[in-house]
């Protein structure tokens, strides 16, 4: 991928540059992953393209690949991060979009949450 666009407002590229800290479970060149702030789950983090795209509604086919190594990355990485294994373990793969979406933050990010129930949510 090319360089990737930053947003100076947006809080997802900001710990996709290090400019603010997070605990990150992956990193390459276009994809971050770092535990979420408020899990919801014994595991939880979320998975972002480096470049900023503000939601899943604004992605094209231009962006397939991206999209596809995220979701080949988040169960190698929730079994890196304690979830057991499919089908007794497994773990859930959320993407929100929009405000009636429950989205929050405007950069596309992939929650991934695992781990022994009860969850806080979900
Ligand atoms: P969403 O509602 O899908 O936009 O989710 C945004 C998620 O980002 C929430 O689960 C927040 O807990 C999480 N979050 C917000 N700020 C941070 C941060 N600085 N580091 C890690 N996760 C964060
Ligand atoms: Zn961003």
């Amino acid at each position: 991928m090319s360089v990737p666009v930053h947003d100076p407002n947006c809080l997802f590229c900001k710990i996709a540059l290090g400019q603010i800290p997070s605990r990150k479970v992956y990193e390459d060149d276009d994809i971050v992953g770092f535990h979420d702030i408020h899990p919801w789950a014994p595991v939880h983090f979320l998975l972002i393209p480096r470049q900023h795209v503000p939601s899943l509604a604004q992605v094209t086919e231009a962006h397939a690949a991206l999209l596809g190594r995220m979701l080949v990355l988040a169960p190698q990485l929730a079994l890196q991060e304690g979830c057991k294994p499919y089908p007794d373990g497994g773990h859930r793969v959320v993407i929100n979009t929009g405000r009636e979406g429950g989205q929050e933050v405007h950069h596309l990010h992939v929650h991934v949450m695992g781990g022994p129930r009860p969850w806080l949510k979900g």
